[in-house]
């Protein structure tokens, strides 16, 4: 049996390890995932927003989360184990992008892409807008676009169990350790060294240590561009309802969602002060200066709100163009990447997950073609921009 070692254990790793061994028909890897923290107390996944959409500005995540979307509503039934039918609560309220005179252009080119995929999206004029939602202020909102199917959120952190659990009941091992050094001997690495003491050998080895990913690349004597990249999330409390709340996306680049009875919301904080692995800690005072007064501005409900809690997470910032990286490098024939996902990776990991699972089987991919996130176009400085980072 081939042997593939895992390194990081979240949902990434996990989709990886539950895709290798999904098919009983096709002979079976022997599958090891190296997970430093069973807690996932500073995983992404455990401490995600945990949202999908289909509004993107590239066909490739697109695509991605069109598959991640038929995969999450299916996935009671294809990662049951036994009686234990998994449910992460996924709700499709859509997504709303609101953009201002000066952004209705790129929504326009984004929404003109997203019907040739087939997404189920609509634009909507600020009038239609303040029908549909009548809490809203469509105040200085020139177009609007708006989600009506395959959108929407989920439990990040069932989803992640849904599918370590499936992987483990296919044979998958779970070792609670740290990875701290790689074996490489010339083109192959050949082992996974762990701070327990021992050596994992391997033949294939994968990269899916999300915001820890450079490290275990720079073992290889391999860049990769990606840095974990300090987000925060608010939740708050609101007397009034707002019937049909989608996940908005504001001018001002906050993004808001319901959450049970609360809302969370956050926002991405401006370049000079997105600082490389920045503690995990929650700046407060981000909420009372800037997010309340832009929110209290959209939705005027939203004047009489309680922050209740918040927490940070990392995203896993692919420095050079925000989108995933999948596969090989040209220097190294079994150390595959599943990395960099900046911001969108939960929603991807039934495809990146697949996809990874293919290209270890077949040295292709076989569903859907992930070349396009492929290392080539950073080492050619081709960059596949998102416009679409949230
Ligand atoms: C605030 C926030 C909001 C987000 N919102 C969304 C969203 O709405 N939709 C969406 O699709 N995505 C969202 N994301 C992004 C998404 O959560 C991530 O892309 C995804 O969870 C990445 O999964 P991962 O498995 O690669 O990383 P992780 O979940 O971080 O897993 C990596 C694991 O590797 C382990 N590890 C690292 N190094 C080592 C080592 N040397 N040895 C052993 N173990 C190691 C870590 O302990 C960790 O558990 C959000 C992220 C954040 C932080």
């Amino acid at each position: 049996m081939r042997r593939v070692v895992i390194i990081g254990g979240g949902a990434i790793g996990s989709a990886i390890a539950y895709f290798l061994n999904r098919d009983p028909q096709e002979e079976p890897f022997d599958v090891t995932v190296v997970e430093r923290d069973f807690s996932y107390t500073q995983a992404s996944s455990a401490l995600s927003a945990s949202s999908i959409r289909q509004q993107f500005s590239t066909a490739i995540n697109i695509e991605m989360s069109l598959y991640g979307i038929e995969f999450f509503r299916g996935l009671g039934e294809t990662l049951r184990v036994g009686d234990n039918v998994p449910d992460i609560g996924l709700v499709e309220p859509g997504y709303l992008y609101l953009a201002s005179p000066d952004g209705a252009d790129v929504l326009r080119e984004n929404h003109a892409l997203q019907k040739a995929h087939g997404v189920d999206v609509i634009l909507m004029a600020p009038d239609a807008l303040q029908a549909r939602f009548p809490w809203m202020s469509a105040e200085g909102i020139a177009l609007a676009s708006l989600g009506l199917s395959g959108e929407g959120w989920y439990d990040g952190y069932s989803l992640l169990q849904a599918f370590r659990k499936k992987a483990i009941s296919q044979g998958a091992r779970y070792v609670q350790a740290q990875a701290t050094g790689l074996q490489r001997n010339g083109r192959v690495v050949a082992g996974v060294e762990l701070d327990i003491g021992n050596v994992l050998q391997a033949d294939v080895v994968v990269n899916a240590a999300g915001a820890w990913a450079a490290r275990v690349a720079g073992w290889a004597g391999i860049d990769l561009p990606v840095r974990g990249r300090r987000r925060m999330v608010f939740s708050f409390s609101c007397p009034d309802t707002l019937p049909g709340c989608p996940l908005v996306i504001d001018t001002s680049g906050i993004w808001l969602r319901p959450e049970g009875r609360r809302f969370i919301c956050g926002f991405a904080p401006p370049q000079d002060r997105d600082r490389d692995d920045a503690p995990l800690e929650v700046d407060y005072r981000v909420f009372d200066d800037f997010i309340w007064p832009a929110l209290a501005r959209r939705v005027p409900a939203f004047e009489a709100i309680r922050m209740t809690g918040a927490w940070a997470g990392y995203y896993e910032m692919n420095l050079f163009d925000h989108n995933a990286i999948l596969g090989l490098h040209p220097d190294c024939d079994n150390l595959f990447f599943a990395n960099g996902f900046s911001g969108h990776g939960l929603q991807q990991c039934p495809a990146a997950g697949r996809g990874v699972a293919e290209l270890i089987r077949y040295g292709e991919y076989r569903s859907l073609d992930l070349s396009p996130v492929s290392f080539a176009r950073i080492l050619e400085n081709r960059p596949l921009l998102e416009k679409n980072v949230i």
